[in-house]
Order: C-alpha cells, then structure tokens, then sequence
C-alpha cells in the first residue's frame, strides 16, 4: 500500500549567529490514511519544528534544507509555495498549534472565526460558510447553538474543541495535532482524546500526535516514534514500543511514567539534551546512556529491524558487539 504521507530524510536547520541548529537531522516515517502516529520527545527534541516542517511553515531563521515530504505522491517540497498555500495547507495537512488555547480571537464570536478560515480557502458565502461552522462544532461535541458565542463564554475543554473545528475546517486528510491537551485537566485531555479516535473512526482523518507525554500517545497512537536531539530513535506500533522497547532512551522514558499501584521508584534520564548547534558525535545519546560504548562515542547508529515492523537507532542490537 501508498502510504497517504511518506517523510524521507528530513532536515531542518536553524541558522543562528551563533552556528546552526539541527533541529530535525534525517527524520523518516509513512503515515496511511486513518492511521496515528504519535511522536515523543523531550522538550527541544525537534518534534514541534517536525511538526511546522510537514506544514512548511519553519519560521525563519529555520530552513527546510533536505529531505522530501511526499503526499499522495508529490512531494510538497518541491511545489511553489502559491500551491501549497492554496491546495496543500489547511486544506490536505492542517495542524492544532501548542498554543491553541489563545488562538481563538477574544473579540470574535466562534462561528465568525470557523467561517473566515472556510471562506478565505474556499468560494462560498458568509451564511453557507457560517452553516458549515455549526456543523463543525456538532461534530466535535458543541452544540451547534453557540456558534455565535465568544470565547470567553467557552471553558477551556470546548475552546480546545472550537480550535480543532478550525483545523478541520478544510477537510483535511490529516491533522497535526502539538501538545494539544497540555493545558487541560486530565477528564477534559481524555474528552479530546476521543474526540480524536472518533474523528479517525468517522472521517478517516490522519493524526500526527506530538506530545512528551508517552503515556498519552498510548490512548491513541498506531505507532509511535521517539525523538531525541532531533532524530527519530525508535518507531514502531504501540504495543511493541511500551511492552518492549529497545532503545535505551525509550526505556528511561518508560521508567519515568508513573504508574498506579507500581511499587517501583520512579526513574529518570540524568543529564539534559544536547545542543544541536553541536551534538555530540556518534550516537546523540551517549553522555546519557548507561549502556554507552566505545562505539557509540564514535559512530552514529543506523536502524536495526527488531521485529514486526519496529526499528531502533542502537548499537546494542549489533549482533556480535563488544558490550564493553
Ligand atoms: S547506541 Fe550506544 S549510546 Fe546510543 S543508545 Fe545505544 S548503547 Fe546507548
């Protein structure tokens, strides 16, 4: 099968007086139509310029510089940013920003916003395009009446929702969705997060979740990727990255989630991200990796297949190398 979204090779480099950042460095994955991919990092790992990347929205001074980003078979890459603006943003990939909260305008009723992003991509009139809005609000679980509310007569919960009726205003094939819970509490982040299995379920729609919070993805993902430093470090479905993970990084993030009733202390990854103006050689993670060796300081990783469609960026998969 053609996957709906294949990402080959990815880099996006910021360039600062003070040396480029390589905040994506060869980032890689298929995405099918219905699926969800989440993926996981900390908190400058790279996931949210990824996510700005697919959109072709880097700001500057960040710069897509290699790398190809094929929908449907056509690499937006490639194409002038007239088409992408007209046919392949908001309208094929469309995205729910970390900030979503306070993307709503204050001023404007709900309705009022939903219809101007429908009528500045499409031919239609303010009352067809107002018709659309409340159905989009039905959609996601608001009654279609408050489509003139405002804002602030909305909770935090419906605001996150109203935001993703915006961003699936344009009927896309798949939506980004960053850290798209962060600010709710845990019963409203479960609301959306059956918001979005309906939504796939219903409508078919791609989600690409990025989040740092592994045990989120879980509710939702098909497969999950895990970044480090700017670098996907293992992908794989969902059961086999939290029943089995294989790369060491991944395993400290697993032994960071709290779990009910666990007996166990919770563990941390000591140490701190590189910086990506100058990542250490080798594999990115070493000066954090309890397993580190000799050649690992040395020669950054390629992907080993350990199974069922799951891949992890570690030499401890090498068959035959010296663990010392
Ligand atoms: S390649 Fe080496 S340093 Fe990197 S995660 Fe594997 S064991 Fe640790």
């Amino acid at each position: 099968m053609t996957a709906l979204l294949e990402v080959r090779n990815l880099k996006t480099y910021f360039f600062t007086l003070r040396g480029s950042v390589r905040a994506v460095d060869g980032v890689s994955f298929t995405l099918e139509k219905g699926e969800a991919l989440g993926i996981v990092g900390e908190s400058g790992s790279g996931k949210s310029t990824l996510g700005f990347s697919l959109l072709r929205l880097v700001p500057p001074p960040g710069r897509i510089v290699e790398g190809s980003i094929i929908l449907d078979g056509e690499d937006i890459l490639k194409l002038p940013e007239e088409r992408v603006r007209k046919e392949i943003r908001w309208k094929r990939i469309s995205m729910i920003f970390q900030s979503a909260l306070n993307a709503l305008n204050p001023v404007k009723r709900i309705g009022d916003q939903i219809a101007d992003a429908i009528m500045a991509h499409e031919d239609v009139d303010k009352k067809e395009a107002l018709e659309r809005a409340a159905e989009l609000l039905k959609s996601v679980g608001i009654d279609p009446r408050r489509v003139n509310n405002y804002p602030h007569e909305f909770s935090g919960g419906m605001k996150q929702r109203a935001v993703i009726a915006m961003a699936l205003a344009l009927q896309p094939d798949v939506v980004i969705a960053d850290e798209p819970t962060t600010a709710l509490d845990v019963v409203v982040q479960a609301q959306i997060l059956n918001l979005f299995k309906k939504l796939r379920k219903e409508k078919g729609l791609s989600i690409i979740l990025i989040t740092h919070d592994l045990s989120l993805v879980a509710e939702i993902a098909d497969k999950v990727a895990i970044m480090y430093a700017g670098k996907i470090v293992e992908l794989g479905p969902s059961e086999k990255i939290y029943t089995e993970p294989a790369h060491p990084y991944t395993k400290g993030l697993m032994a960071s989630i709290p779990r009910i009733g666990g007996s166990k202390e919770l563990a941390w990854i000591p140490g701190s991200p590189p910086d990506l103006r100058n990542p250490p050689p080798g594999c990115r993670f070493h000066p954090r990796c309890p397993f580190a060796m000799e050649i690992c300081r040395r020669e950054e990783p390629p992907y080993f297949d350990v199974g069922d469609g799951h891949i992890s960026a570690c030499w401890l998969h090498k068959e035959g190398i010296s663990k010392s």
